[in-house]
C-alpha cells in the first residue's frame, strides 16, 4: 500500500484522490498545449500544476 502522488504535480492524494490538475487541464484544451514543454533533449514533460494561472 502506498500513498497516491499526482505523477504531473507531485500533489499527495488521498487513496482514490485524483489530483484536479489534469480536470482543470481537461477543462481548459486550448490550454492543454501550453501545460507541456519540451527540455533540450526534445522530450515532452508537463509542468507542474504550480505553473497554472489558478494556482492558489
Ligand atoms: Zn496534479
Amino acid at each position: 500500500m502506498y500513498f497516491s502522488e499526482c505523477e504531473y504535480c507531485g500533489s499527495n492524494l488521498d487513496p482514490g484522490e485524483r489530483c484536479d490538475c489534469l480536470e482543470r487541464a481537461r477543462n481548459r484544451k486550448s490550454r492543454l498545449m501550453s501545460l507541456f514543454e519540451s527540455d533540450r533533449s526534445g522530450q515532452m514533460t508537463m509542468k507542474p500544476c504550480d505553473n497554472l494561472e489558478d494556482s492558489a
